[in-house]
C-alpha cells in the first residue's frame, strides 16, 4: 500500500466504496488524514462498517463544512451528464475533488529515492483502445528485462495497492479517461498514447470532451518522454504541441499506417515489421507478423508502442523483440481459444465498441462472426464496407434482430451465446476462424465482458467434446 503523504490533520472525503475507494481511504488514513466513507449502496456501506471506516451522509448539505478534499471513484459522473449530487455537493462549497491516481501522483516519490543509483520510473498509457494489451505488453516487456514490474490502474490492482517501489523498479499504470479527466496531479517518467476513437461521449460532454479528459496525461505533467500515436489527428496534433521543434526526440511517434522517416525519433510499421527511425536513421527492426498472440494491425500498434516505451528506458531493440515474441497475450483481447481440424476460436469479448470489433474484423479471415449485444451510442454505421472478411454473423443479444438488419453480411438471429457458437461451429470449414468480437456491451446479458467471454469459452469447448470426445 502507499500511505498518502500531505493530508496529516485534514479531513478528506471518500465517496464510492468499490475497490479504488477503499484503498484510497486505507492509504490516506495510513498517512494520517482523517477520513470519512460514502456510497449510496447499503451493502458497500455495511462493509465498510464492518472494517471501522466513519461513515458520513455526503449527500447532506452540511457534509462538507470541515472537508478539505473529496476522492471520488472512476464511475461516478462529476460533471456530464450532470455531476453526481455529492460531487455537487462539494463543489458548491468549493471542495476539490481528486481521485486515487491523483493521490499516487502526490505521494509515489519519498525521501527514501534520494539514496537509490536508479530512481523507480512511472509508466502511464492511456488511449481508446489497446490500452491493457500495451500496459500488460510493457510490464512483460520488463520482467524479460529482470525488472520488478507491478501494473495497475485502471487494469488488475488499483494505483494505492501497489508496494512502494525499491530502486530501480517499474510501475505501469493503465490509465482511463475518467481518470485523467479528475487526477489533480499526473506525473508520469513515460506516457504513452495509443489511438483515438468516439467513446464515453455521454460522460465527456462529446468527442472535444473525451479527448481534453485524456490529453490532461500529456499537458498537466510534464514527463520525460512521449510515445504518441500519430494515425488519428489527434495524436498528430499531441505530438506537435508536446514537442518544441520537429526533431525534439522527447516525442516519439508511433503510426501503423505511414513511415515516419524524420528527423525526430519514431516507431512504425510496414508489411508487418515494427522499424524504429532516429535522426533518419534505421536503428532497428523487429518483424512481428509470426507473433501468434499478437494478431493485426492493432495489436502490431500496442507492440510499436510497448517498444518506444522500453526504448525510452533504455532496453536493447533485441531484448524487446525476444520479450514481444514471448507475450502470452490477455484473456478476453484477441485470445486464441483453440485451433481444431484448422478452424481457429478467437475471444475478443472486450470489442465492446465498433473501432475494435473492426479492427478484428481485419486481423483475420474466412470470419464467422458472434456479434450483438447493446449497442453503443453512434450505431453501427462505421461497420459499413469493413466486413469483407467475414462469411457469415451469428447474432446474439436482447435486441439481435435490430442489429442484425444493420450489417452488410449475412446474419443470423441466434440471441443466446449456446446457438451462436453451436451454429458457427456446425457452419465452419477448414481456414475459417470463429470470432466473438461483439462490437457491443455485455450488459443486456451479462454483468460484464468477461463473463461473455467465459460464456464463449465455455460453449467452444462444450461444441468441442461433442465433435471431438476423445
Ligand atoms: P483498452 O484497455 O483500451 O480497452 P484492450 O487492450 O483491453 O484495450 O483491448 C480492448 C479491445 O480493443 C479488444 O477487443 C482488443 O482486441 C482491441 N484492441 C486492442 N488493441 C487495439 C488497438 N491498438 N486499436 C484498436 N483496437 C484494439
Amino acid at each position: 500500500m502507499i500511505p498518502i503523504r500531505g493530508f496529516q490533520g485534514q479531513t478528506i472525503a471518500v465517496f464510492g466504496l468499490g475497490r479504488t475507494g477503499f484503498s484510497a481511504a486505507n492509504s490516506l488514513i495510513a498517512g494520517g488524514a482523517t477520513v470519512v466513507v460514502w456510497d449510496d449502496s447499503e451493502s458497500a456501506r455495511n462493509l465498510a462498517e464492518k472494517n471501522n471506516f466513519v461513515i458520513r451522509d455526503l449527500r447532506q448539505k452540511t457534509a462538507f463544512n470541515d472537508v478539505d478534499l473529496l476522492i471520488s471513484s472512476p464511475g461516478i459522473p462529476h460533471l456530464y451528464p450532470h455531476p453526481n449530487p455529492v460531487i455537487a455537493n462539494a463543489h458548491s462549497i468549493g471542495v476539490p475533488v481528486d481521485n486515487d491516481i491523483g493521490l499516487f501522483f502526490t505521494s509515489i516519490v519519498t525521501e527514501e529515492w534520494s539514496s537509490f543509483d536508479s530512481s523507480p520510473k512511472v509508466i502511464a498509457v492511456t488511449g481508446s483502445n489497446g490500452k491493457s494489451t500495451t500496459a500488460s505488453l510493457i510490464q512483460h516487456i520488463m520482467v524479460s528485462a529482470g525488472k520488478n514490474c507491478q501494473l495497475a490502474g485502471n487494469i488488475g490492482r488499483g494505483a494505492l495497492d501497489l508496494n512502494p517501489p525499491a530502486e530501480g523498479d517499474i510501475i505501469v499504470l493503465e490509465l482511463a479517461s475518467y481518470q485523467t479527466e479528475l487526477a489533480r496531479v499526473l506525473a508520469p517518467d513515460v506516457a504513452a498514447f495509443t489511438n483515438f476513437s468516439p467513446d464515453h461521449l455521454e460522460r465527456h460532454g462529446g468527442i472535444g470532451g473525451y479527448f481534453g479528459a485524456k490529453s490532461r496525461l500529456f499537458f498537466q505533467g510534464g514527463a520525460d518522454r512521449y510515445v504518441v500515436g500519430v494515425d488519428e489527428v489527434e495524436g498528430k496534433y499531441l505530438s506537435a504541441q508536446l514537442s518544441d521543434m520537429p526533431y525534439d526526440d522527447r516525442v516519439i511517434r508511433i503510426s501503423v499506417s505511414e513511415n515516419l522517416i524524420g528527423n525526430g525519433w519514431s516507431v512504425f510499421l510496414e508489411n508487418g515489421i515494427l522499424y524504429e527511425y532516429r535522426k533518419e536513421r534505421k536503428c532497428a527492426s523487429v518483424e512481428l507478423r509470426d507473433i501468434l498472440n499478437l494478431p493485426g494491425i492493432h495489436n502490431h500498434q500496442n507492440a510499436c508502442v510497448a517498444f518506444a516505451v522500453a526504448r525510452a528506458l533504455r532496453l536493447s531493440p533485441k531484448l524487446i523483440g525476444n520479450a514481444l515474441r514471448t507475450f502470452e497475450g490477455l484473456p478476453h483481447r484477441s485470445q486464441r481459444i483453440a485451433e481444431v481440424n484448422n478452424i481457429v476460436f478467437i475471444n475478443d469479448s472486450k470489442a465492446t465498441n465498433i473501432d475494435s470489433a473492426i479492427k478484428a474484423l481485419g486481423a483475420f479471415e474466412n470470419i464467422r462472426w458472434i456479434c450483438g449485444g447493446l449497442e453503443k451510442e453512434g450505431g453501427l454505421k462505421a461497420l459499413a464496407g469493413k466486413t469483407a472478411a467475414v462469411c457469415k454473423a451469428y447474432v446474439i443479444g436482447r435486441n439481435a434482430d435490430q442489429f442484425a438488419l444493420q450489417l452488410d453480411v449475412e446474419a443470423e438471429i441466434c440471441i443466446t451465446m449456446a446457438k451462436a457458437v453451436a451454429r458457427a461451429v456446425e457452419d465452419a470449414e477448414p481456414g475459417d476462424t470463429v470470432l466473438l468480437a461483439p462490437a457491443a456491451a455485455s450488459f443486456d446479458q451479462y454483468d460484464n465482458f468477461e463473463c461473455r467471454g467465459e460464456d464463449f469459452i465455455a460453449h467452444v469447448e462444450q461444441q468441442l467434446m461433442r465433435l471431438f470426445p476423445e
